[in-house]
């Protein structure tokens, strides 16, 4: 009966998930499918009767084939099976997204098992956590996670593990936050989809139940922290200087190593923000224009860069106003801006629909949200592919 419950709640809450992605309540959604996915790692729990005391991750099942949260921890596709800890006396991390997971792969080098839960080429704003996801949560020793409106599933599996000496740590606690900014053009942000022109279109799929949810997270947080702090390389630095804290907190044998490296990383870090620095003082323009979501608010107010987009930050909308089109393609053509910008791994139709109503073209300014799995397998970095955003910044601006 419990099981189905628990596929009713699953294939329920996907539905309503999939019906409102373009909405405010797609991260509500994704809460619901967590707490089904609770429910669900809680049931394979109590079936692995043996297991029930490996919390910690230092502790491995006993490698019985019958484990069904043996099993499918192992085919999490990430580099840390929490079966291998206590075979290699790692500390075990886990990061949702990939600035934290580079991070620590530079702090930490070979001395952590890593695992990233945002698979590489996967777009960060549909992810949906699965149960192996949870299962690697509740098996890490250091979990990081943003701490913005995409990461609302999170605190319900936290809560759901009062007893773990599991270490956390949120992006949006390592820097001072702003919130996401609505500028000229920008079609209304997702916080106010109902006023705009699609309003029948994602009331369509869109439950009352799914409504009240809004109502809720609205009276909340009125206001949400722009999550994407990594954007700007003086927070990865502070945000480094964390992670330092969060690893030797975990694992105080290597906390020498750990602060060599993070060092090391922020002379690098520095490097990089003299560039960008370098390349604005000199530039002829401070003005870039994106056919696309802006998730770099802490990047332009560190480099006082003025901007237009057609959604602010994590905006789950993808389709834009006319309004919006007209404003950003005689943008283009006031400024004179030699090319349109748009993230990595995200839609090229907007950016296209203005480089080719204005004759110019699309490039790509990498978030660092995620890469591709082909940059993935190649080593790319935050710093190779923020050292790639200098020189299209240098073209934008000049
Ligand atoms: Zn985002």
């Amino acid at each position: 009966m419990i099981w189905n419950f628990i596929l009713q709640n699953m294939s329920a809450d996907k539905t309503r998930n999939t019906n409102s992605r373009r909405n405010v309540s797609a991260g509500l959604s994704r809460r619901s499918v967590t707490a089904a996915l609770l429910a669900f790692c809680a049931a394979l729990t109590l079936m692995a009767a043996g297991c029930a005391g490996a919390r910690g991750g230092r502790t491995a099942p006993d490698g019985g084939s019958g484990d069904p949260a043996e099993n499918s921890a192992g085919t999490a596709g990430g580099r840390a099976d929490p079966a291998d800890n206590a075979d290699d006396g790692k500390i075990s991390v886990v990061t949702t997204i990939f600035p934290p997971y580079d991070f620590v792969r530079e702090i930490a080098g070979d001395e952590a098992d890593i695992k990233m839960l945002l698979k590489p080429g996967e777009e960060t704003h549909s992810y949906e956590p699965t149960p192996q996801d949870i299962i690697a949560i509740q098996n890490s020793d250091v979990f990081i996670y943003t701490g913005g409106e995409n990461d609302v599933w999170v605190e319900d599996i936290l809560s759901s593990m009062p007893d773990s000496d599991l270490v956390t740590l949120r992006l949006v606690d390592c820097v001072e936050t702003v919130e996401e900014e609505q500028v000229e053009g920008m079609k209304g942000s997702a916080g106010h989809d109902h006023d705009e022109e699609d309003y029948d279109d994602v009331h369509g799929g869109h439950t009352d139940e799914a409504d009240e949810a809004d109502g809720e997270d609205e009276e909340e947080s009125p206001h949400e922290a722009d999550e994407h702090v990594w954007t700007s390389p003086v927070n990865a630095s502070l945000i480094a200087e964390q992670i330092k804290n969060v690893l030797s907190k975990a694992d105080p044998d290597n906390r020498g190593m750990y602060e060599e490296n993070t060092l090391a990383y922020q002379e690098q870090l520095a490097e990089l923000d003299g560039q960008f620095r370098e390349v604005v003082d000199h530039a002829k323009r401070n003005i870039m224009i994106f056919g696309d979501r802006f998730p770099f608010r802490y990047f332009a107010d560190e480099y006082g860069l003025e901007y237009y987009a057609a959604f602010p930050g994590c905006a789950g909308d993808t389709e834009p106003s006319a309004a919006t089109m007209a404003f950003l393609i005689e943008k283009v053509k006031e400024e004179k801006v030699p090319a349109v910008l748009k993230m990595e791994l995200s839609s090229a139709d907007i950016a296209n629909a203005i480089a080719e109503a204005t004759g110019t073209e699309v490039k790509v300014f990498y978030s660092c949200h995620n890469l591709s799995a082909d940059d993935f397998e190649n080593g790319e970095t935050y710093l190779s592919m923020m050292q790639k955003n200098v020189e299209t910044l240098k073209e934008v601006l000049n």
